[in-house]
């Protein structure tokens, strides 16, 4: 029988990136950085869309800048906060220290994937990982050997099953879809829309355009349904015309046990998420993406799971508020108006979001909406 050719690389260390998308590239940058030889492959075309809020937080445009990434925000549209609004209310909160960035998707691949050309990062688009073994990557029948392999494909990765890491994984999911509307943006805050059947994420992505995004336990509820619930938003939007073709994912919390596996670790979507109303994935996985490249220069993969706990805690617990708020529409609407009748609470639990103040400030804020909101029930 005739055994696969093995590919190797030479005497720099390799990692192999399996999946392109905003983590696998930026995973990728950060290794580079660190001296080894980067090979990214990814089974679709590039550069490729998806379904996203598309708002990243600052922390997350903080860890680009670390790495030496820096996007172009003439191409996108800052936003300043976060905007929760209901039938009755709005309660808004702006970062402490800088603003966040709204980019298509298709924009910010395209401008990472020239960040990893410029940092030498080896490219495969159209080329699907098939399987994977302790020190090597297969690419149908060819197979590339590699001292790292980092699984950075995604929501529904089978490098995770491939390791094993995917044990235990149960998270309730809900459905998302997207949509873009030729509008000039009228806020510039992410606004965050409550109803009894859905919420509606809106981010300016540019100077002419805004992302909704629907989210509901509903995987039939398409944006322009949804709309009908938010008849605020829909008079903003005054029959702007849709720009782009809706796109569904899902998404919901999904926490992982462990994140590596040998010389295997697991990045971004595929190593857990966090509900798309924390709008916090990117953030995240660049993030972890700095946690990762640091670990494997220390040549500790436990390091890496270390920090991944570390960073993932302060998302967990603001997307275990949120969707406690999505299940209950009357406690909702109470921690909405005590935002609005409090705004420094909420200024302070984005910054907590963010990462800019400590847990003790944070359980401070969170004491003084529970008082508010026991004063508000004997009233
Ligand atoms: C509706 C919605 C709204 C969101 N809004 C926000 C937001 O506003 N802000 C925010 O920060 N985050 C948001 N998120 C989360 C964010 O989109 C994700 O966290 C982010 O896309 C994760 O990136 P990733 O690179 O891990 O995965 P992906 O972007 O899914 O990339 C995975 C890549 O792996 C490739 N791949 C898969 N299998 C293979 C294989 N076998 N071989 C080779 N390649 C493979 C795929 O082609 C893909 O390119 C949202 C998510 C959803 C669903």
């Amino acid at each position: 029988m005739r055994s696969a050719q093995v590919i190797l690389m030479g005497n720099r260390e390799h990692a192999f990136v399996v999946g392109g998308g905003p983590a696998g590239l930026v995973a990728a940058i950060a290794l580079r950085r660190k001296g080894l030889h980067v090979t990214v492959a990814d089974g679709g075309d590039f550069p490729s869309d998806k379904a996203c809020g598309e708002g990243i937080l600052p922390e997350g445009l903080a860890a680009l800048e670390r790495l030496g990434i820096s996007l172009d925000p003439n191409e996108g549209r800052t936003f300043h906060g976060i905007c929760f609004i209901n039938a009755r209310t709005t309660a808004e909160a702006t970062f402490p220290f800088r603003s966040g960035l709204g980019m298509r998707r298709v924009v910010l691949h395209r401008q990472l994937l020239r960040a990893a050309e410029n940092f030498g990062v080896e490219m495969l688009q159209r080329t699907p990982v098939t399987n994977l073994s302790s020190n090597c990557v297969s690419l149908g029948a060819k197979k590339v050997s590699a001292d790292w392999i980092i699984g950075a494909d995604g929501f529904h990765s089978r490098v995770k099953s491939w390791t094993g890491l995917d044990r235990g994984l149960n998270a309730r999911l809900r459905y998302a879809f997207r949509l873009h509307f030729v509008c000039a943006p009228w806020s510039d805050m992410v606004e965050v829309h409550w109803s009894q059947h859905a919420q509606l994420y809106i981010t300016p992505v540019s100077n002419t355009e805004v992302g909704v995004v629907v989210l509901s336990r509903d995987p039939q509820l398409r944006v322009r349904e949804a709309l009908q619930y938010f008849p605020q938003v829909l008079a903003r939007l005054g029959g702007a015309d849709s720009v782009s073709a809706e796109r569904g994912a899902v998404t919901g919390n999904c926490f992982l046990a462990s994140v590596h596996a040998g010389k295997v670790a697991l990045i971004g979507d595929a190593s857990g998420s966090v509900d798309a109303i924390t709008g916090e994935g990117l953030s995240l996985a660049f993030r972890q993406a700095e946690a990762l490249a640091e670990a494997i220069a220390n040549r500790s993969l436990a390091n890496y799971g270390r920090a991944h706990k570390r960073l993932r805690l302060r998302a967990a617990i603001m997307a275990r508020m949120l969707l406690l708020l999505e299940r209950q529409p009357r406690l909702q609407e109470r921690v909405v108006s005590a935002l609005a009748a409090e705004p420094d609470i909420f200024r302070r639990m984005l910054a907590a979001h963010v990462g800019h103040i400590s847990p003790i400030s944070l359980a401070t804020a969170s004491a003084r909406l529970g008082l508010l909101l026991l004063a508000s029930n004997f009233s």
